[in-house]
């Protein structure tokens, strides 16, 4: 039904087969809405923002500065706690390196857990041989949940950095339990909430977290424009990590005042064209209904496992996670080759260690196939894949 809205699905074909698009987790397809607004910013608002005392300028920054109220409302937090950055990546390391490398020194714990991506692992790494602190995962049980979480509480971790959907699993992390907990004992929050914004309501005074960081192109959005949130009382104590020109109130020969947060954070050029057309991706989410969206992701979700575990050898991880993201194997054939022989139905899927192996090892595999699902999705989607996997099956026997 909301398939019309993409116009890549009616402008490309590929062995004749129409698309059948199932990577949304990696980033999801773009309405025409988006596309269209896109063009409209350069052919009508194109200018750079915060520094023209003109018309065009002052209309670029409106739209600009839309994108950050909208957020923030979509998220129930302030204007003044949302940052925008290249993406969740970019967002946990600026995390890492404005925040934690003053907080943390030798000895201190920082906590993360198996079903990390490595975009939550790598910049923890990277800062921890410089420093000298430790980390520990919270490993997970099969079904992919998190296995004492309190028991690695008790060693008192400066920092707890946690994934609020796992990319691969689909197992979904109770953020306001795990902040209720955390604070308890004096630990900053830190969530990855790249999977999830897309798909599931998330209210930031509920979740109570410290930061939450994610990416626009998981969410219809355009690239290169990520979100990060944090509390006003963290932001304002930061020093930024990148100078330059806009993010500064005054600059002398030896001083430099810096604007308050969350522009002292947006030094240069903004991807400014991109942000702005980004609210208009909220307000697709919400002419549908973030929760409308949910539960249609989760009938769909159920309707694959179904149709899923009717083939030969199938194994499904993280079952019970309804979050549109399914990964499985199947007995004796690679995922590589599985990927590879759908593509010639033209029907897009991952199949890798999903930039999680750490995960991977801890489920006692290194590949699997991953099918992730969006709104543009429909039964008949999954009917082929069905379809497509009972071929290779057959052919691999
Ligand atoms: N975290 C999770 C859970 C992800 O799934 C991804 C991307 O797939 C990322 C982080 C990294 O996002 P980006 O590449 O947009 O920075």
């Amino acid at each position: 039904m909301y398939k019309k809205d993409f116009p890549i699905f009616t402008n490309t074909k590929f062995n004749g087969f129409d698309l059948v698009y199932l990577d949304s987790a990696a980033t999801s397809q773009k309405p025409q809405i988006v596309i269209s607004k896109l063009k409209e910013f350069y052919e009508k608002y194109n200018a750079n923002i915060y520094r023209g005392i003109y018309k065009l300028s002052e209309e670029s920054t409106e739209l600009y500065e839309k994108t950050r109220s909208r957020v923030a409302d979509f998220l129930n937090v302030s204007s003044s706690e949302i940052v925008f950055t290249k993406g969740t990546t970019d967002g946990i390391n600026f995390i890492v390196y404005a925040y934690a490398k003053n907080k943390l020194k030798k000895g201190d714990l920082v906590l993360l857990t198996e079903m990390e991506h490595h975009s939550n692992i790598v910049p923890w790494q990277i800062l921890s041989k410089n420093i000298g602190f430790n980390i520990e995962y919270v490993p997970i049980s099969k079904d992919g949940k998190l296995k004492d979480l309190d028991k690695f509480l008790e060693f008192k971790p400066k920092i707890l950095s946690i994934t609020h959907v796992s990319n691969v699993l689909g197992s979904v992390n109770d953020i306001s339990y795990i902040s209720n907990m955390a604070h308890k004992i004096g630990c900053t929050v830190i969530v990855d909430g790249a999977q999830a914004v897309s798909h599931m309501k998330v209210d930031l005074k509920l979740l109570d977290c410290d930061f939450y960081v994610f990416s626009a192109h998981k969410m219809f959005g355009p690239t290169g424009v990520g979100i990060l949130y944090g509390k006003n009382e963290i932001l304002s104590e930061l020093e930024p990590i990148f100078g330059g020109g806009e993010m500064i109130s005054s600059v002398t020969k030896d001083d430099v005042v810096f604007k308050d947060s969350p522009f002292k954070f947006e030094a240069g050029t903004q991807n400014f064209a991109d942000v702005s057309v980004f609210s208009n991706s909220i307000d697709y989410i919400e002419n549908i209904g973030i929760n409308n969206i949910s539960s249609y992701i989760k009938d769909l979700h159920s309707y694959a496992v179904k149709k899923l575990k009717g083939i030969k050898g199938l194994r499904i991880y993280g079952e019970g996670n309804l979050s549109g993201i399914v990964s499985f194997d199947i007995n004796g054939i690679h995922p590589h080759d599985i990927a590879t022989l759908l593509n010639e139905n033209n029907i897009a899927v991952r199949a890798g260690h999903h930039c999680a192996q750490i995960l991977m090892s801890s489920l006692g595999v290194s590949s699997l196939t991953r099918c992730s699902l969006q709104i543009y999705n429909d039964k008949s989607d999954i009917d082929k894949l069905v379809s497509s996997l009972d071929k290779i099956v057959s052919y691999f026997k």
